[in-house]
């Protein structure tokens, strides 16, 4: 089964990475900004980053057949630095003409700090502006219920916000309902050691279905595998879910969600927006 992986690094991974994901089956992914395995130091360097996501990985990607888009902020992470935020801010709205990509994001909270919040509204006034779709990094462990509850009630205060323009990504059982009922799409990061396993991401699925719901790796710096995502599509198939079950959630979904992209161009070989349900 073709597969997408949403959220997945790869400047971090290596080419034979790529070269595994395409025999698995992976048509395409997509890359949020994040961290740099190390805190740059300039906006300049962030600028090159931006070139290395829209310009140098599709081309990387491109060699195993599988489509690449990315998003861009500066992360949580490297937010606590309000001004050099301020500077990378400014350096976006010019990559966002750039064919491949979807939006604004990973934008988020990774402490909930004072200053995490002010930076994810300057990027949430900045999507509302340019009406670009919006990926956001919800905390972990002890952090993220506390986390995600701040995010939903900044994404609910801000009236411009269009929630089926919206994805709450790392959802976990005690946050999914926060991210469906406040009609946003929600990920599930299959990851080895914090946040979901393949066999929890299968229980959300049967607790809350599948609608507005996908799965990704979240292949980074750590411990992580880019192939998690088939691994769910096994854990899913051994359970006895229905082939188009299973499908939509790590094809169609990621797929329709992208679809809403200002420089989405449609591919060729695409099944038609079908699963409207998940909007
Ligand atoms: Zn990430």
């Amino acid at each position: 089964m073709n597969y997408i992986d949403p959220h997945i690094h790869m400047v971090s991974r290596t080419t034979d990475d790529y070269q595994r994901m395409a025999y698995a089956g992976c048509a395409a992914i997509s890359e949020p900004a994040f961290w740099a395995g190390f805190d740059r130091g300039t906006a300049a360097g962030f600028h090159d980053y931006f070139r290395q996501l829209t310009q140098y990985e599709p081309k990387r990607a491109a060699q195993f057949h599988i489509r690449h888009y990315s998003w861009l902020c500066i992360n949580a992470k490297e937010a606590e630095n309000v001004s050099l935020s301020r500077e990378v801010i400014a350096l976006i709205p010019e990559f966002l003409k750039e064919p491949t990509v979807l939006g604004i994001g990973e934008i988020g909270l990774n402490k909930n700090t004072r200053n995490e919040a002010t930076v994810f509204q300057e990027h949430l006034d900045l999507a509302a502006k340019t009406d670009e779709l919006v990926l956001i990094h919800t905390p972990h462990l002890e952090d993220k219920l506390k986390g995600t509850r701040m995010i939903v009630d900044m994404l609910k205060g801000d009236s411009r916000v269009k929630p089926h323009r919206v994805c709450v990504d790392h959802v976990e059982e005690h946050t999914v309902r926060l991210a469906l009922d406040n009609g946003f799409w929600c990920g599930m990061t299959l990851y080895p050691t914090t946040k979901c396993t393949p066999a929890r991401a299968c229980d959300i699925i049967e607790m809350v279905g599948t609608d507005r719901i996908m799965a990704n790796s979240a292949g980074d710096w750590g411990k992580s595998d880019p192939l998690a995502v088939p691994e769910l599509i096994q854990e899913m198939r051994r359970r006895g879910h229905p082939e188009a079950a299973v499908r939509k959630v790590v094809y169609e979904n990621p797929l329709n969600f992208w679809r809403q992209a200002n420089n989405w161009v449609e591919w060729a070989d695409a099944p038609a927006a079908g699963a409207k349900a998940g909007y």
